[in-house]
């Protein structure tokens, strides 16, 4: 018989902002400290319940003290103490210090972060993964990721020094889709080595991309579109192991298209057939 038991997550309820377990949630802001606890913050019930039922384990789960007369709160608390996570019954004026917002979400979830090793990747007939060489913004991340989720991709890959994708920011532009997709982050070397393996499409998306985007067979194999950087573009060293590079064409006169715009435009041209409308829809 397993004997083995999980502990039963800890309740506390906390009203002042200067609490000690509040500041070190607060310091989760920081880089450092999320890159030193593994952990990171999600604002927002509906998140917090997709990511317990993806299976994301939660350290810790801080609510507004007036969420306890609601059975559908009161459901995935109890679920998430089974599970071990502790949890914090807190004024408004906390949350409202945590998520550095007038109007605060009701819930904040502490979560322990997940990413995929790159060499773990396995490559499935028809997957497709979105690749982006140093992006620098956590609202363009966050965006890919959650255009990433819509288009039905496995995951994004992260490539060279990229923005943190735990950060508030990005967690909250990626609008809960950070948990229904993997992530990978790896080097450029590290990434160069591994693209030997990957026995599918590599498309990279350059303003000097031969090729229109729209005359790329995508189908029936795996396919990986990397996205350069939104300063400076793939380098030559990615742009050189690319099976094609595309062009997006463009009219009028900017330079180019914001990078998260150039990746829903290539997601979803690269996924169109296997993006069927939903039955039962009528809105006439
Ligand atoms: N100054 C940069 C350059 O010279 O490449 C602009 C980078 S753009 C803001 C960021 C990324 O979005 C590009 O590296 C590319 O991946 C993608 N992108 C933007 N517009 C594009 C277009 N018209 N065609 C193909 N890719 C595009």
């Amino acid at each position: 018989m397993n004997r083995e038991r999980k502990s039963i997550g800890q309740i506390k309820q906390i009203t002042s902002p200067s609490n000690t377990i509040i500041k070190n949630i607060k310091g989760l802001q920081l880089k450092k400290n999320r890159d030193a606890e593994g952990l990171f913050a999600c604002e927002g019930l509906k998140l917090v319940i997709n990511a317990i039922d993806n299976g994301w384990n939660m350290k810790t789960l801080i609510y507004a003290h007036n969420l306890t007369d609601q059975p559908h709160f009161l459901n995935i608390a109890a679920k998430a103490r089974t599970n071990g996570t502790d949890l914090l019954e807190v004024s408004e004026k906390v949350l409202g210090s945590l998520t550095r917002r007038d109007n605060p979400q009701l819930v904040v979830g502490v979560f322990f972060q997940k990413c995929t090793e790159l060499s773990s990747i396995k490559l499935g007939t028809n997957d497709f993964w979105i690749g982006l060489d140093r992006v620098r913004d956590p609202g363009n991340l966050g965006t890919i990721i959650r255009t990433a989720d819509c288009v039905g991709a496995k995951g994004v890959l992260l490539i060279g020094d990229s923005t943190d994708p735990w950060s508030l920011e990005a967690v909250r532009a990626t609008m809960g889709s950070i948990f229904n997709i993997e992530i990978v982050r790896c080097g450029q070397s590290e990434f160069i080595k591994w693209r030997v393996e990957w026995d599918g499409l590599v498309i990279g998306t350059h303003l000097k991309g031969a090729v229109d985007y729209r005359s790329i067979d995508y189908h029936n194999k795996p396919v990986l579109v990397l996205m350069g950087n939104e300063q400076n573009g793939l380098p030559e060293d990615l742009v050189s192991l690319c099976t094609d590079n595309v062009l997006i064409p463009m009219a009028g006169k900017a330079d180019s298209l914001n990078l998260a715009i150039a990746t829903g435009i290539i997601a979803f041209e690269a996924r169109r057939t296997y993006l069927k409308m939903p039955k039962n829809i009528s809105v006439n």
